[in-house]
């Protein structure tokens, strides 16, 4: 198996964890990064596992969905009240779990599916890891 990674960095977005006891239950934010691990088992006829200059629908759905968000936890009981008298306050993106790792499975179930029906299968993602700014990360690897 051949593997390859992408970064994408200092992709600034807030969340908050509704449940923790301290700080990190109001919301903040990050300059964030993502990695994917790309893998194959034969590569392209460039010898690519990937082609990075083939993977703009990966940017724009970031640039769609996290960029300048503000993420929360789908089990989050603030949320509705923040979102009904947010106006445009708030480029809301809910998800299971909004902390790094959550983060991190989460993306893992949109971009694998993304790179797969782009390659025709031939490519899929072995792990994803997330950066909250420069000391924390976290990572998801399918069993
Ligand atoms: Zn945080």
């Amino acid at each position: 198996m051949l593997t390859c990674k992408k970064s994408y960095r200092d992709i600034p977005f807030a969340h908050r964890q509704h449940l923790h006891e301290d700080h990190c239950a109001l919301i903040h934010g990050h300059n964030w990064g993502i990695t994917l691990t790309f893998a194959c088992s034969e590569t392209d006829t460039n010898g690519f596992v990937v082609d990075f200059g083939r993977l703009k629908y990966l940017k724009t759905w970031i640039d769609q969905h996290l960029d300048h968000a503000c993420l929360f936890n789908q089990d989050d009981p603030e949320t509705a009240a923040l979102l009904a008298n947010a106006g445009d306050l708030f480029k809301p993106y809910i998800l299971p779990n909004c902390s790094c790792e959550g983060v991190a499975q989460h993306l893992h179930g949109i971009f694998d599916q993304m790179v797969r029906a782009e390659t025709s299968g031939r490519v899929w993602i072995t792990e994803i890891e997330v950066v909250e700014d420069s000391k924390n990360s976290a990572a998801y690897r399918p069993e």
